[in-house]
């Protein structure tokens, strides 16, 4: 996805291959033809200190990863995909009312940080046990009583036989930067900001097309707003006319169905490249 956002963004690298395929033949640095940028594929966990000391001037990486590693940068722009929940789990037979249960107990993580901060928040000790890996398998191996670890859909936890008890945090993916960059590099930054922004915006939302009688234009452009106000074209066909509008992904269906109810048909839906407001 990060490697997506950057294709989309325009970004091609010198040897005309794009940034995945340059990945998957091990290369891990890549610079751009058409854009001044290097990019560095680095492991999640080593972003945030590459960033802080200065080697790399900005990043894409996970807000849970940035909270645990603790580094000084700046979050420029939340990228709307890696979504999950940092979350407590515990065997899903365990009897479980508060997180004062946990009192002694152990948690597997590979979140220490973060857990141990919400742990004293809470105002409870239990033992941290870190792992880097596999922290479902950890309460029926028995090396922990409970959990915390990322959660997106909770087949894993489910699969483990745990159930989640406790979100700590919510993530997703953002575009972070140094604090100390130079004006050359933050116009640079800027520039690239305006595309990934355009990119982003694009996925939320659609262009629609749809044929409408005449006096029902009043009503359609109401549910129709679009991004000044919906395009309205005439038909051959007397009386009917075309309506070009944008809408958001989130109420699609919604919208749809008031469309239909009003009248509208030949509803075409056609997904947008980048959207620029
Ligand atoms: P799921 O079964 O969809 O809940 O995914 C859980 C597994 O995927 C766990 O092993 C998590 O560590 C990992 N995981 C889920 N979401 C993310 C994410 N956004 N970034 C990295 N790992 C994740």
């Amino acid at each position: 996805m990060k490697l997506k956002i950057l294709r989309e963004a325009g970004i091609e690298l010198s040897n005309g291959m794009n940034p995945s395929t340059s990945l998957r033949a091990g290369k891990l640095r890549a610079e751009a033809y058409n854009f001044p940028l290097e990019v560095l594929f680095l492991r999640d966990d080593d972003i945030p200190q590459y960033v802080e000391d200065g080697v790399a001037d900005a990043g894409i990486v996970g807000e849970n990863i940035i909270y645990e590693t603790n580094k000084k940068l700046k979050v420029v722009e939340k990228l709307g995909f890696g979504k999950c929940r940092l979350s407590i789990a515990v065997p899903k037979n365990a009897e479980y009312k508060s997180i004062k249960e946990l009192r002694g107990k152990k948690i597997a993580t590979s979140y220490p940080v973060i857990l141990s901060k919400y742990l004293k928040k809470k105002k409870v000790e239990a033992k941290i046990e870190t792992v880097s890996g596999s922290v479902e398998i950890a309460p029926s191996v028995g090396l922990a009583d409970a959990i915390c670890d990322l959660v997106s859909s909770g087949s894993t936890l489910f699969m483990n036989g745990l159930k989640e008890t406790e979100v700590i945090m919510r993530s997703e993916a953002v575009f972070v930067s140094g604090t100390k960059l130079d004006k050359e590099k933050s116009a640079i930054l800027k520039k690239l900001l305006f595309r990934i922004k355009a990119v982003k915006k694009s996925r939320h939302n659609k262009y629609v097309l749809l044929n409408a009688p005449n006096e029902k234009l009043d009503v359609i452009c109401k549910i129709l707003p679009g991004m000044k106000s919906p395009t309205i074209l005439p038909l051959a066909e007397k009386g009917w006319s075309s309506v070009h509008s944008v809408i958001d992904e989130e109420k699609f269906w919604e919208i749809i169905e008031q469309l239909k109810d009003n009248g509208a048909q030949g509803i075409l839906v056609v997904p947008i490249e980048k959207m620029i407001v």
